[in-house]
């Protein structure tokens, strides 16, 4: 079994990820425009009637514009929390709501399965009405899934600790962030615990609990005013460095592009090097 990843988008301007097999998949989270979402993926070949299900991490503009339209036009049932479906019904972001028959609702710590897709949702301290983050297994392979989180807790460290493929908030600099023209109050919003993880954050998590299997990081959500990707890139394979891990070799990292889609990443448990070739990084 092989899993394929797509990052259609990954920042505060929307958010958007395809995990699938060869002939179904998932969206995680839906915050770009659904003409977007239908245009990638059906030029990597992907029908949007092949899509299962939309699992969504929590209910801010940029992770749910676009949810209601795929579950209300397109008949797709929408995963999540009690209390961010409830969250999702009072946004104002989202012109269309999740039709109650598609509405699904899902437990932190509990699986669901989608056909070989094993799914447990698991908390994320951040300050949508309710976060959480993706521990998804498909045959051997496990893909961790973690987006706006302001701090690591014990309960990330477990789900990440069985990581073959990670993603990982790398959401700013925290020098830039400091020397911003970002009013004080919203600097501390986004350093705060129920805020962003800061490169360095990110970095040290991984240099402190480097996760036994892992293959492949990606960095996402990144600031377009406090960051910028060779940055996040730099700050996190020194960290891996210093614990020894060659970037490439050991683990391949990589930070996402804010609002261009990615290849098809093709994730196997086995091969060595699941997409051959050099190392890519993607720059926006
Ligand atoms: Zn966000
Ligand atoms: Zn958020």
């Amino acid at each position: 079994m092989k899993l394929r990843f797509i990052s259609l988008a990954s920042g505060s301007d929307g958010n958007c990820f395809y995990l699938g097999t060869q002939s179904y998949g998932i969206l995680i989270d839906a915050g770009i425009g659904i003409r977007t979402i239908k245009k990638v993926l059906r030029e990597r070949g992907i029908a949007l009637e092949s899509i299962l299900a939309v699992f969504v991490t929590h209910d801010h503009a940029d992770h749910i514009r676009t949810v209601g339209n795929l579950s209300e036009g397109c008949n797709i049932p929408v995963y999540t929390t009690d209390t961010i479906h409830k969250g999702m019904q009072k946004s104002y972001c989202m012109t269309k709501k999740v039709s109650p028959v598609n509405r699904r609702i899902i437990q932190k710590g509990e699986e669901t399965i989608v056909r070989d897709l094993h799914i447990t949702p698991f908390e994320i301290p951040h300050d949508g009405s309710d976060n959480v983050g993706y521990s998804i297994w498909c045959g051997n392979i496990n893909f961790c899934f973690i987006t706006d989180i302001g701090h690591i807790t014990d309960t990330v460290k477990h789900y990440v600790a069985q990581s073959h493929y990670l993603i990982l908030e790398a959401n700013y600099d925290e020098q830039m962030l400091a020397n911003s023209s970002y009013p004080l109050q919203l600097q501390m919003r986004i350093s705060g615990d129920k805020g962003h993880l800061s490169n360095r954050e990110a970095g040290q998590f991984l240099a402190d609990n480097y996760p036994p299997h892992l293959r492949h990081v990606w960095l996402c959500h990144l600031s377009r005013e406090n960051n910028r990707p060779e940055l996040a890139y730099h700050t996190v394979a020194s960290a891996l460095e210093s614990i020894g891990k060659s970037i490439g070799q050991d683990v391949r990292l990589m930070a996402l592009p804010r609002t261009s889609p990615t290849i098809i990443f093709e994730l196997s448990e086995h091969d060595a090097h699941p997409y051959g070739g050099t190392m890519r990084t993607l720059f926006d």
